[in-house]
């Protein structure tokens, strides 16, 4: 079985690297606020304090923090993972990144002789902890095939979308559709409690209807309760939709439906709701109490 180093061990990355355990990988694991990889060390991970430590004797190197700036620091930084990775090294990153930074690291693993993936993953925290993720791949297929097994023993289903930058790109495609579908939710949401409607009906007839997607389903029972338990965070759906913004932008496409959208989640973090799940964007909709 080969050793697997996972940087980043927040909500998703802390899953992931449990379920590399149990399915009998060696783990060593990084995070910049050492203090939460104490329950992997407990389960029988290794604990690096660095990057580069990390990465030092693994045979495969999995990324999952939250955005373009921890990546680049956790692999390029002064104390990165690519200072310290060997020729043949498999390199995969699972953060919801821009397609530009991905294509550049991806073209520095190359120089250092290693093979590297794009990996984002569908499913949030139940799933990363379930073993349950869905891998949308960009890259080399022969390379997927080497990082199939440990794909595998995270999730339970992957997609191969083509060339470095594909995965990311399906990523972001996903989570706009996902981030405007919740701002949206939050605006029926906030109309029926203004106008009077008893939610314990409108919720029912809205999610068992055309409107009621997955992502809806999931989301309308915590905005009227108002329990914004982080899944997901709201700065990082705030983020994904402004990288969704940079890649239309390259390919000239207008998105002023996720723009509108963005903005909601912009006045949400403002209001005090960054770290809250992304369910609280209706914060920024609901008159004050
Ligand atoms: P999270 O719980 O907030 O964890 C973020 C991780 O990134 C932590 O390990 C954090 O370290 C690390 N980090 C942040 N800034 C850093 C920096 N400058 N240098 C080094 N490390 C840094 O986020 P998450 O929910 O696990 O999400 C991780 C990635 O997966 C994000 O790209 C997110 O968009 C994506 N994603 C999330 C979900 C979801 O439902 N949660 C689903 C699919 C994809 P500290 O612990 O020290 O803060």
């Amino acid at each position: 079985m080969p050793h697997v180093a996972i940087l980043g061990l927040g909500i998703m990355g802390a899953g992931m690297a449990h379920n590399l355990l149990k399915a009998g990988f060696q783990v060593t694991v990084y995070n910049r606020t050492i203090e939460k990889a104490q329950p992997l060390s407990e389960a029988g991970a290794q604990i690096a304090g660095t990057p580069r430590e990390a990465a030092g004797g693994a045979e495969v190197v999995l990324s999952m923090v939250a955005d373009d700036v921890a990546s680049r620091g956790v692999w390029l930084g002064d104390d990165g993972a690519l200072a310290a990775v060997r020729a043949g090294t498999l390199l995969i990153e699972s953060s919801t990144l821009t397609t530009g930074w991905v294509r550049e690291l991806a073209e520095i693993a190359r120089e250092k002789g290693c093979t590297f993936l794009d990996a984002p993953v569908r499913g949030s925290k139940a799933q990363a902890e379930g073993g349950e993720l869905s891998f949308l791949v960009g890259g080399d297929p022969a390379v997927l095939e080497r990082a199939r097994p440990i794909l595998e023993a995270m999730g339970r289903r992957i997609d191969h979308l083509g060339p470095v930058g594909s995965g990311a790109t399906m990523k972001l495609i996903n989570n706009l559709m996902g981030g405007v579908q919740v701002a949206l939710l939050a605006e029926g949401l906030v109309l029926a409690e203004q106008a009077g409607l008893n939610l314990e009906q409108v919720v029912p007839l809205l999610i068992n209807g055309a409107p009621g997607s997955p992502i809806v389903k999931g989301k309308a029972a915590r905005i009227v309760a108002r329990d914004y338990t982080t899944d997901f965070a709201l700065r990082w759906m705030h983020k994904d939709l402004t990288y969704a913004l940079d890649e239309a932008m390259l390919h000239n496409v207008p998105l002023p439906t996720v723009a509108a959208a963005r903005e909601i989640y912009r006045l949400a973090m403002a209001h005090g709701h960054a770290d809250e799940d992304f369910a609280a964007v209706v914060e920024a909709l609901r008159p004050p109490q």
